[in-house]
């Protein structure tokens, strides 16, 4: 299937692995120049070549805290006008929520409400002006299923939701689209981050700890990366413009309900 995405350019924030990077795969295999970024610039040169031998589009790397205005101030150079933007960052810290001061809450709201809010400031008018525009946030299954040791997360991510469930509609007459993707468990180092503490305290590994939960749910495994990746892309096709402000989970069917 042609996603009719030939020749547009994409910003991927927070790509070098995982999630991110499985996004501007996807979206570079739809023939979309990608300007990626993160903090460590080894893993995104590897991750660019990567992506450029897998599928012949242009690759421009940006190494820089998205969270930060510089960081911001750069991408958004390297990608001034993308048509499409992909907002992510790492997640808050898992914990107990006594212990966390205003700068660490701070610090969440930044990263996972603020960075992508001062993005989508950023590029949308220009995206209204070209009549095209894409933009997927990269939150959580957190926001609909709270996870009690990620209260961060949930909290941070549930004020970007509110956001953007308003703009969505005022911005869809244009052929703007923004749409939320809800990752549950995929197999990606966060994933093992935030499992290493349940891990320990049962005494497995974190590959024994994650085989034993998946044993419960629906499709018996981690959701694999490439997946995510696919999804995004289907969020950021041309046909896709009737899909506003929409929450898509992707769990594997873990959040038991009947519909939505
Ligand atoms: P990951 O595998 O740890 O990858 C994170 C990527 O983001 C890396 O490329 C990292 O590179 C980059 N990054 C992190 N902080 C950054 C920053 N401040 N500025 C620029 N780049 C940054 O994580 P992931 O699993 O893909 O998770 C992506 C997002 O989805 C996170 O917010 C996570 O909380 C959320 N999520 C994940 C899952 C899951 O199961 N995987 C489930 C729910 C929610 P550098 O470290 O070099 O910067």
């Amino acid at each position: 299937m042609d996603l009719g995405l030939h020749g547009k350019r994409a910003l991927v924030c927070a790509a070098s692995k995982g999630l991110g990077r499985a996004c501007a795969m996807a979206l570079a295999q739809e023939g979309v120049a990608v300007t990626i970024t993160a903090r460590t610039r080894e893993t995104l040169e590897q991750t660019a070549a990567e992506i450029r031998d897998a599928t012949g589009s242009e690759v421009t790397i940006v190494a820089g805290d998205i969270t930060s205005e510089a960081g911001r101030a750069e991408a958004l150079a390297a990608c001034p006008d993308p048509d499409i933007l992909v907002n992510n960052a790492g997640g808050p810290p898992p914990g107990d929520f006594r212990d966390w001061e205003r700068e660490d809450w701070i610090k969440a709201v930044d990263a996972n409400m603020l960075t992508p809010i001062f993005l989508i400031k950023a590029v949308i008018d220009g995206m209204i002006g070209r009549k095209f525009g894409r933009i997927v946030n990269i939150t959580s299954a957190s926001v609909k299923s709270p996870i009690p040791i990620l209260g961060m997360s949930n909290g941070a991510r549930a004020g970007l939701t509110g956001f953007v469930g308003g703009l969505s509609r005022q911005v869809a007459q244009h052929n703007v689209t923004i749409n939320n993707l809800l990752p549950g468990p995929f197999m990606t180092d966060r994933l093992k981050q935030t499992t290493a503490g349940a891990a320990k305290a049962s005494g497995r590994s974190v590959e024994e700890e994650l085989a034993t939960r998946a044993k419960a749910w629906p499709t018996g495994r981690a959701g694999d990366p490439v997946e995510f990746g696919q999804a995004c892309a289907f969020l950021c096709a041309a046909g896709s413009g009737y899909i506003v402000g929409q929450n898509l989970l992707l769990d594997g069917g873990l959040f038991n309900s009947t519909m939505g």
